[in-house]
């Protein structure tokens, strides 16, 4: 569906934001680009969208090769939405017209029903007549991505839609857009920050570095099988310690507290976190004290035996 080929671009300042990207995606599906800021996240999604040229490589999406703003007077494609960071609603526009203007050249019965259907989905219907400071950012979002999806796209990509959103919020917004583009069979790619929401979410994961492709693979692949320290450590937490003088990489939920366990150590520090407690042991296993989740309150200095996975 979207096939990369070693995509390379670097700024006119001689900032070179990716090198030689090349990946497959398949069509359906909710791929997460993730990457430390800076890494290359946005330059991607405009390369793909044909909104940024590329120095060199090739894009394609279906049958389409995507070329950039260098080579089409009007930059972009119909097949391919993009929906920026910053996305601006028409402020002096009711949400109807917001909607209505990207589907300008359908006829004014059919428009009416595909913007009565778009604010259903979204679930926004009876705010056809509003405007958008009569709206919650995250009801500015919801029309800001279903105005990208009126003409039917093949594929929607995300640049951070769920960012300025605060928490509770984000987790709801994030699930009713996602279940929502899922349903519609849209392939969807989306820029987040929050590896918890990629492993949650993501039928794929793409971690950038310093705009190189890390990894790509299932949220599981990733998370379990990292290809480096820096891909397991961005995923999540991960305690680095020397076994026979070999690097082990273990995630803190493969650590188990149990009195038959291998292992002995003491509790150096304990935090309550609501669903568990975070502690860290001290033990012979790693200069370091290691990180690891207790169901049980324990006391700092209290020796424990735990077990690895
Ligand atoms: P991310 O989305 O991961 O934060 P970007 O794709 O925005 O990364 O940027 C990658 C690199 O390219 C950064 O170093 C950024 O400063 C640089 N960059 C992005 N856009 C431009 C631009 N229009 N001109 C010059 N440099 C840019």
């Amino acid at each position: 569906m979207i096939t990369l080929s070693k995509i390379s671009k670097t700024y006119t300042n001689k900032v070179t934001a990716l090198s030689e990207i090349t990946f497959e995606i398949m069509e359906g599906g909710v791929v997460y680009v993730l990457g430390e800021s800076g890494s290359g996240k946005s330059t991607l999604l405009k390369i793909i969208a044909g909104l940024e040229d590329s120095d060199h490589g090739s894009v394609s999406v279906g049958n389409e090769i995507i070329t950039g703003p260098s080579q089409n007077l009007a930059p972009g494609y119909d097949s391919i939405a993009h929906v920026a960071q910053d996305f601006k609603l028409q402020q002096f526009w009711t949400v109807r017209d917001n909607i209505g203007k990207k589907i300008s050249h359908y006829s004014k019965v059919d428009k009416e029903e595909r913007i009565r259907e778009l604010l259903a989905l979204c679930k926004l219907e009876s705010h056809a007549d509003r405007f958008p400071k009569e709206l919650s950012g995250g009801q500015q979002q919801r029309i800001a991505i279903v105005a990208a999806i009126a003409d039917e796209p093949d594929v929607v990509l995300l640049d951070e839609p769920f960012s300025n959103l605060d928490l509770p919020m984000k987790s709801e917004v994030r699930k009713e857009i996602i279940s929502m583009l899922r349903a519609l069979g849209i392939t969807v790619m989306l820029i987040s920050h929050d590896p918890a929401e990629a492993l949650a979410v993501a039928n794929s994961i793409i971690l950038l570095r310093d705009g190189k492709l890390e990894q790509m693979g299932t949220p599981e692949e990733v998370y379990r099988n990292p290809i480096s320290f820096y891909a397991a450590k961005f995923l999540g937490p991960v305690n680095e310690l020397s076994v026979n003088k070999k690097n082990e990489l273990i995630r803190p939920e493969d650590i188990r507290i149990v009195s038959s366990g291998l292992y002995e150590g003491q509790i150096e520090s304990t935090t309550f976190m609501g669903m568990h407690y975070q502690v860290y042991i001290s033990s012979k296993l790693s200069s370091k004290a290691l990180l690891a989740y207790s169901s049980e309150a324990l006391k700092r200095g209290q020796s424990v035996r735990f077990s690895i996975a």
